[in-house]
């Protein structure tokens, strides 16, 4: 096989990781002869493909040295997730009616959410709480 030293397809690091059982799989290769080294970071789930992913920024900085701005890859997949906002439903925590908020997931943020309706009362109740606990203390 001619010496390309192309890059990596991910798909390898993926099945080497699926062939052998690990759900991350970080390759570093290096050619004695041109001198060019190329990583390639796979993970099975969005945390995995994080973790890995920074496994691999780290080697190329730290071991490899490449320019820093060669060493901050963040795989699409995870970018793509972080952006994503979906429609959640939740409970207005006053009048229990269901409305709509968009979010990253469903765990993120404040449990507690007041419709349009609510909000103002909601907010008197919060400030009158936030003084008498402002007084307990
Ligand atoms: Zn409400």
């Amino acid at each position: 096989m001619a010496k390309s030293g192309k890059r990596i397809p991910i798909s390898d690091a993926k099945s080497i990781g699926n062939k052998n059982g690990y759900n991350q799989v970080i390759i570093l290769a290096w050619d004695s002869e041109t001198g060019k080294t190329s990583v390639c970071t796979w993970g099975k789930s969005l945390v995995d493909c994080d973790q890995a992913a920074q496994g691999g920024n780290r080697i190329k900085k730290e071991i490899l040295r490449w320019p820093e701005e060669l060493c901050n890859d963040r795989p699409l997949r995870v970018k793509r997730s972080i952006n994503k906002k979906t429609k959640h439903t939740v409970q207005c925590s006053f009048c229990k009616d269901d409305m709509v908020v968009e979010k990253q997931n469903p765990n993120e943020g404040s449990s507690i959410y007041f419709c349009n309706n609510c909000r103002p009362e909601a907010q008197k109740f919060i400030e009158t709480f936030n003084e008498l606990d402002e007084k307990l203390k």
